[in-house]
């Protein structure tokens, strides 16, 4: 067994790995264009699936090479037909993404903004799908880990399919970690990448949806040539293979975590991340530090920390600090506050958090930093 050094990363994603996942990438080099490497990537589809509770025959999986953001451009990019408009709602950085994605293609959309302190107002939803019945893709993020806010995508889902589109949800921060019912949550398209929820390696993302939309979408605007939907798909179909050269190592850890992933199971998963969380939030409390978001609408896997008032407050020196002592803090992403993250992505435990408090307060003490806010 090699000695890897144990790194605990409290950033939201890539997240910490099992030594056992890290070195499933070991192997003797192959070929990916090999029968056993397609049987390979034919299993892991199938298992990502099952991830989501598809029904196989509905739905499938499509992998691609590429970080997370890939499968966001494909799916604006692919499942758009001539004419039609994209809705997206958008209370956070990773959905204003989506938006500059549509802008790049010069694809019609409408940006419904709204706050990204709060989950999105479903009245407004309806109201710009009564407005432009011309909407064929609704689109948004599950979990906006820009701040941590969890939004209602099974209400949103079924909005979109009343007024006849397809939904198309970015669950990159989320699947794998909170339980998700694809059919329940009238999802039609979700996303992710490795090293996120499955706690693989990062360079393999994928998108999970149904078949059926994806052959429809054959004769749609071709928009991109590396990132259509249809083309990925149908050379899967065909040959077992990814169409350009994949990410060998990644697929291999992707299986491994996976097979983590069922003996921990869904739900024993589920509580460990939210233990971890609850850990996140006693220690930070502990120490005097604010959160920005309501509690009841926080996904339980990333807290927004306000910045202290204290003129001694460094989020720099602080995360020097903790780094050298083997833990990653976050900045926010929230352009209008201050803030930095603590998540509890990753495979570990509420030990590591206490851990992680002591350093902290150590790094506090070092630099005579107060935990005070003005008002
Ligand atoms: C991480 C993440 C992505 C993808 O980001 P990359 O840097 O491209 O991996 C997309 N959406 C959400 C919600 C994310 O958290």
């Amino acid at each position: 067994m090699m000695n890897i050094k144990r790194n605990v990363l409290l950033n939201p994603g890539p997240a910490t790995t099992t030594d056992s996942v890290k070195l499933a990438q070991v192997v003797p080099d192959i070929c990916p264009r090999e029968k056993e490497f397609a049987g390979m990537m034919k299993s892991l589809r199938e298992d990502l699936v099952k991830v989501v509770h598809g029904n196989p025959e509905e739905y499938t999986s499509v992998l691609f090479t590429g970080s997370g953001t890939i499968n966001i451009d494909i799916c604006l990019n692919s499942l758009l037909p001539e004419g039609k408009k994209i809705l997206v709602v958008n209370n956070g950085a990773y959905s204003s993404r989506a938006v500059e994605i549509c802008q790049y293609y010069g694809m019609p959309h409408i940006d419904l903004k709204s706050s990204v302190f709060d989950v999105p107002d479903l009245k407004a939803v309806e109201q710009a799908l009564a407005d432009n019945p011309d909407v064929a893709v609704v689109y948004t993020t599950h979990h906006e880990t820009g701040t941590g806010v969890l939004n209602p995508i099974r209400e949103i889902g079924a909005q979109a399919h009343r007024h006849g589109a397809i939904f198309v949800c970015d669950t990159t921060s989320s699947l794998g970690m909170i339980p998700l019912d694809v059919e329940k949550d009238n999802v039609d398209f979700c996303m992710a990448s490795a090293q996120k929820g499955l706690m693989a390696m990062t360079g393999l993302s994928f998108i999970i949806g149904k078949r059926a939309i994806i052959e429809a979408s054959k004769d749609y605007p071709k928009r991109s040539y590396y990132c259509n939907l249809f083309l990925q798909y149908d050379y899967f179909e065909k040959t077992g293979q990814m169409h350009f050269t994949p990410p060998v190592q990644t697929i291999y850890s992707t299986i491994q975590a996976l097979k983590e992933y069922w003996a921990e199971g869904e739900t024993e998963k589920f509580a460990r991340h939210h233990r971890v969380f609850e850990a996140i939030h006693k220690g930070l409390a502990e120490l005097g530090f604010k959160n920005v978001i309501r509690r009841d609408i926080q996904s339980g896997l990333v807290v927004s920390v306000l910045y202290p008032d204290d003129e001694h407050w460094d989020f720099d020196k602080v995360h020097d600090y903790c780094y050298e002592h083997g833990f990653t803090i976050y900045p926010g992403k929230i352009s209008t506050t201050n803030t930095f993250r603590l998540c509890s992505l990753g495979a570990i435990d509420v030990k590591d958090i206490e851990d992680f408090f002591v350093v902290l307060k150590d790094a506090l003490d070092k630099y005579h930093i107060k935990v005070i806010y003005n008002e």
